[in-house]
């Protein structure tokens, strides 16, 4: 299993970090040691001082396929989730100051929190304007809509498969809306897609 995460896939989100809005997607993995199920806590690493929160939908892949085609991206996918991405944003400024790659600071154990249940596409009113949000602490903190992404999940599939075999349990981050930030000690991080609760995370 591998997990394909997109980078600056909101206009607003690459604005608020001074980034160029990509003409094409931009993609990083995480290994699969990376994810936090079971709403389990984040034990803050001692490598970094600045972890930020991007909160983001989650393509489950559901079969295997090269080189997707456009008309059949969407028979890829069946169910959606929710997850964090979870970034040591200061490490991540230095690998991007000396143009290295952005593993140690995207990849670590526990940088993925993912919800256990997953939506399926035929249950949600809109696939193509899903909302999200994330609370810290009770407040809202990020609010996304994926109608506002700028590379569409069938975009995103197409463009993945290319280089990269999808499998059948792969997921896909799809990139976050803005409004990241940091977080502490004692937070608690509460996700939730189309009104549902989805996932938590509490900062320990
Ligand atoms: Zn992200």
């Amino acid at each position: 299993m591998k997990i394909i995460c997109i980078g600056r896939n909101y206009v607003a989100h690459a604005s608020e970090l001074g980034n160029e809005v990509p003409a094409e997607p931009l993609i990083f993995m995480k290994p699969p040691s990376a994810i936090l199920n079971s709403n389990k806590p984040l034990y803050y690493p001692d490598f970094t001082k600045s972890i930020h929160h991007e909160v983001e939908l989650v393509l489950k892949i559901s079969k295997n396929g090269r080189h997707i085609q456009p008309e059949f991206a969407d028979t890829y996918y069946e169910s959606i989730g929710l997850g964090i991405d979870f970034t040591a944003r200061d490490l991540q400024q230095k690998c991007k100051e000396k143009g290295h790659p952005w593993e140690i600071a995207k990849g670590w154990d526990g940088s993925a929190p993912l919800s256990d249940a997953f939506i399926p596409v035929s249950e949600i009113g809109d696939p193509k304007s899903i909302h999200f949000d994330l609370q810290c602490n009770g407040q809202t903190v990020q609010k996304g809509d994926s109608a506002l992404m700028i590379h569409s999940f069938n975009q995103i599939i197409c463009y993945v498969s290319r280089f990269f075999k999808l499998q059948k349990g792969d997921y896909i981050f799809t990139g976050t809306p803005e409004g990241v930030g940091p977080v502490k000690k004692g937070d608690v991080l509460t996700g939730h897609l189309e009104g549902r609760k989805m996932l938590t995370c509490e900062i320990r």
